[in-house]
């Protein structure tokens, strides 16, 4: 246990100077922070001296391990030659030009454009943004509804919060008007009594469009989705959910765009996890794994349509008057060449398309334990939902969860992975081999017996 009570200890000074966000306040009451000092390979070193393996990769991000020479020396270069800029005003930076037409290259689009943030949530705003703007611009003023899922998550800033399907947004008094979420498409826990995957995949399709048609389809801007739900607990869609609700998104005109913070850039064992999904976007959004986590980085891709509506209605009022100070930002968009590069070229994506079977093969096997509920992943990502009873499926209860305290056991045992409401997160670096995967499971079993 940390000691947030020894005077002047690191975990003191945090308590009393940090607003911590998105912490559990009991757990961090009962065990104080950890104050970490640095990382190297795919653990992480806090201020008593002690390593965990990080299989959160960071939050999702840091996919390369913390130590990657290739991404820091390209950090120092961009740095000695042009260290900051902004891409307003008819300026940008060169390596701002190329990381562009990278993105373009690796995207499932032809021709597109790329526009830069900092971080998803911006990501993700600047995506509905540049919707109301296309629909202005196109005399469809009323075309500004947002439709995602219960249980996603799309970011923190108001717009980004209020497309995040997740109850605490309540405390924000959010969503927004304007923001729809339709039905979370994970089987195991919203099938209902008798009904069959197909069905209840039908059922998803058919609430998507009673929904579309309840508000006027002429009403909504778009359809965001991430293709495996991360932060709502690693779900993977339903068995065709997304050949059944595309269809539906067609007919009414409805654009889908692809939430790739998580997915995209290797994590479902494809570059994007559209791809592993059969989905068409009509734009991506970036972030995370684009820079493995080095710097922070967010684009929207647009695709071949997009680009064309998008630039359209900017030369109509002769601006796209949107963009933040580091939009662009070289160093990061030098990183983010590297990092591309490292992933897609250098062997990290096919590392992840070689160890996965296995991961998997671990990670079923958590659903025999007797807290083990659903197993559930793909690629390197994975959760175990835990349940108080199994043939019921019946969820826990109770101030600290389950889910926080298998995590807290698992920081005992040397290694950090997340709770995320009744289900405890795998999703380790791209560099994990079946020997560290078998020390993150071994880790997590002992955590689990403990626990139960
Ligand atoms: N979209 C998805 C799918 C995410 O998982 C996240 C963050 O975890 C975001 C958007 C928000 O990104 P950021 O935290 O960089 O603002």
């Amino acid at each position: 246990m940390n000691k947030p009570h020894e005077p002047n200890s690191w975990e003191a000074r945090a308590m009393a100077n940090v607003m911590a966000g998105f912490t559990d306040f009991p757990t961090l009451h009962e065990r104080g922070p950890m104050i970490l000092t640095h990382g190297k390979g795919v653990r992480l070193y806090d201020t008593a001296g002690r390593d965990y393996l990080d299989a959160n990769s960071g939050l999702w991000n840091v996919v390369c391990g913390w130590d990657h020479e290739g991404l820091i020396e390209a950090m120092v270069a961009q740095t000695r030659r042009f260290p900051a800029y902004h891409a307003f005003f008819g300026r940008m930076a060169d390596t701002s030009v190329e990381l562009s037409e990278k993105l373009i290259e690796v995207s499932p689009f032809a021709t597109g454009r790329v526009f830069f943030t900092n971080s998803g949530s911006e990501a993700n705003d600047t995506m509905v943004k540049m919707l109301w703007m296309m629909n202005r611009a196109e005399g469809k003023p009323e075309r500004r509804k947002i439709i995602t899922r219960i249980n996603s998550y799309h970011g923190v800033t108001a717009v980004s919060a209020s497309m995040t399907g997740k109850p605490y947004n309540e405390h924000f008094g959010l969503p927004l008007p304007g923001f729809l979420h339709a039905d979370c498409p994970h089987y195991w826990r919203f099938g209902e009594e008798g009904e069959s995957e197909a069905e209840f995949t039908a059922r998803m399709a058919r609430n998507l469009e009673e929904l579309i048609e309840r508000e006027g389809p002429e009403t909504i801007a778009g359809f965001f989705a991430e293709p495996v739900m991360g932060a709502g607990g690693v779900i993977p869609p339903s068995k065709g959910y997304f050949e059944a609700i595309q269809p539906v998104l067609k007919r009414h005109g409805i654009p889908f765009i692809s939430d790739e913070v998580i997915c995209g850039f290797g994590r479902t064992g494809a570059v994007w996890g559209a791809e592993t999904y059969g989905i068409e976007p009509d734009a991506i959004i970036a972030s995370k794994a684009l820079t493995c986590g080095f710097m922070p980085l967010g684009a929207v891709i647009l695709g071949d349509a997009f680009a064309e509506r998008m630039q359209a209605a900017a030369e109509k009022i002769e601006e796209f008057p949107h963009g933040f100070t580091s939009s662009g930002h070289p160093v990061a968009c030098a990183v983010g060449l590297k990092a591309i590069e490292i992933i897609l070229e250098e062997g990290l994506l096919a590392n992840v398309r070689m160890i996965s079977p296995y991961f998997m093969k671990r990670l079923n096997a958590l659903a025999d334990h007797p807290l083990g509920g659903e197993a559930r992943g793909i690629g390197l990502m994975g959760a175990l939902e835990v349940v108080a009873e199994k043939a019921t499926k019946t969820p826990f209860d109770g101030a600290l969860s389950v889910s926080e305290r298998i995590a807290n056991a698992c920081l005992d045992q040397g290694l950090i992975c997340r709770p995320l409401g009744q289900a405890v997160v795998l999703c380790p670096p791209f560099i994990m081999d079946e020997t560290l995967l078998d020390e993150m499971f071994d880790k997590l079993e002992t955590a689990l017996d403990k626990v139960a």
